[in-house]
């Protein structure tokens, strides 16, 4: 099957069918590619059908991808675990001077890029560091330069709009002069963190010293504005409601009809583990647990970006192996990378740490029915993986 634009596509009749009758509008309005409110988009994920709402996106996700499932193959970095901000989901960061803090040099960095491009065909870097006061602006300027001194092909995929806001402040420089100073040092593209849920409500409670959401569409926007493509995360699972969810796809549909250069959404589930958030009351009051919200995540998030951001990633770093493959037949179409060394989330007890081999994930999109590729950091399409076969399957 040929991928195909998501944009005005005409929904089969077995599907318009299956629609009418569950009498959802909201469903009805995304399989004909209309643009969702943020109360509908909650509707998809709170109360809509889940059989309906599930075939509509897994339709919608094999139809726009043309049964191509994917990943990359990169490495994951992160260069300082030392940060100032203090989220309270965060299990990575250390305070300055704490033990455990660790800042890696761009020389160490480089040839941890060099050895995973030889030994592992890497083909992408994954980076992203904490908020740490103590980096002068010349330590991005090299490591930038001696990661892509080390490994010209390869694309680096670094630093979330969060970081360069917070290097702007610290550097008494705009946004805008530190993203286009990184893209002339051969930054390719933004990785997706640096934000949970865009709403305001949520953000002051979980993460107060971080960059406001309108501050983080906004990098996102000059990015993109710049040629600078970027990637956007949702975490969920813990005190949102579907209405912050949906207004979080809401904006970064908005952002994209705006100013285009979103490349994919990653859902990450909150792994609780030993922090904060994971131990307040209202989390343990409200954090939804069951299997199901993930999937109808997935499903409302292919749905209310349709003709907008064609890729939703299974990131089964968060989400666990299992759900992973289940959320390839919700509405993803991606399970992000080998993400062959891992810290953030692999930091809080209880998250799913360590790398795969292309052959795992290609055995993870196989038997959810999609064709395994090998993609780049922009959705180019390198190379078949042939799955492995288990021996009762010769
Ligand atoms: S999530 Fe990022 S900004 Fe927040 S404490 Fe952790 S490393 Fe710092």
């Amino acid at each position: 099957m040929a991928p195909e634009t998501s944009k005005a596509m005409d929904p089969p009749r077995w599907l318009v069918k299956l629609v009418d009758a569950e009498g959802s509008r909201a469903l009805e309005k995304a399989i004909h590619g209309d643009r969702l409110e943020p109360p509908e988009i909650a509707e998809l994920i709170a109360d809509t059908p889940f059989h309906a709402l599930a075939a509509a996106a897994d339709y919608y996700a094999r139809r726009v991808k043309g049964g191509r499932g994917s990943f990359t193959v990169n490495i994951y970095l992160a260069y300082t675990n030392i940060c100032i901000t203090a989220c309270s989901f965060c299990a990575f960061y250390k305070p300055p001077g704490k033990p455990g803090a660790f800042t890696r040099s761009p020389r160490e960095l480089a040839l941890a890029v060099k050895k995973a491009v030889e030994e592992h065909g890497v083909v992408e870097v994954h980076m992203v560091g904490g908020n740490n006061p103590e980096l002068p602006f010349s330590y991005y300027e090299e490591l930038i330069s001696s990661i892509k001194e080390a490994a010209p092909k390869t694309v680096l995929k670094a630093f979330t709009a969060e970081e360069i806001w917070f290097i702007a402040k610290q550097t008494g420089q705009s946004t805008r002069e530190v993203l286009e100073r990184f893209q002339e040092l051969g930054l390719d593209a933004l990785s997706g963190g640096g934000i949970e849920i865009l709403d305001e409500s949520i953000q002051e409670r979980i993460a107060p010293k971080k960059v406001p959401p309108e501050e983080y569409l906004r990098v996102h926007e000059e990015a993109h504005r710049i040629g600078l493509r970027s990637n956007v995360i949702l975490m969920y699972g813990h005190i949102e409601d579907p209405i912050h969810v949906a207004r979080h796809l809401y904006r970064v549909r908005m952002l994209e009809e705006k100013a285009p250069g979103f490349i994919s959404l990653i859902p990450v589930r909150f792994n609780p583990g030993d922090t904060p958030l994971g131990k307040s009351r209202l989390y343990r009051e409200k954090a939804r647990l069951d299997g199901q919200y993930d999937l109808r995540i997935i499903a409302a998030a292919r749905l209310a970006l349709l003709g907008a951001v064609d890729n939703i990633v299974a990131y089964w770093v968060s989400m666990g192996d299992k759900l992973a493959q289940a959320a390839l037949g919700h509405g993803a179409n991606d399970v992000g990378g080998t993400f062959y060394k891992e810290a953030v989330i692999s930091a809080a007890r209880g998250g799913v740490g360590g790398g795969k081999s292309p052959r795992e994930l290609a055995f993870m999109l196989s038997q959810a029915g999609w064709e395994p590729w090998v993609r780049d950091t922009f959705y180019n399409y390198l190379r078949r993986v042939e799955p492995p076969k288990l021996p009762w399957m010769a």
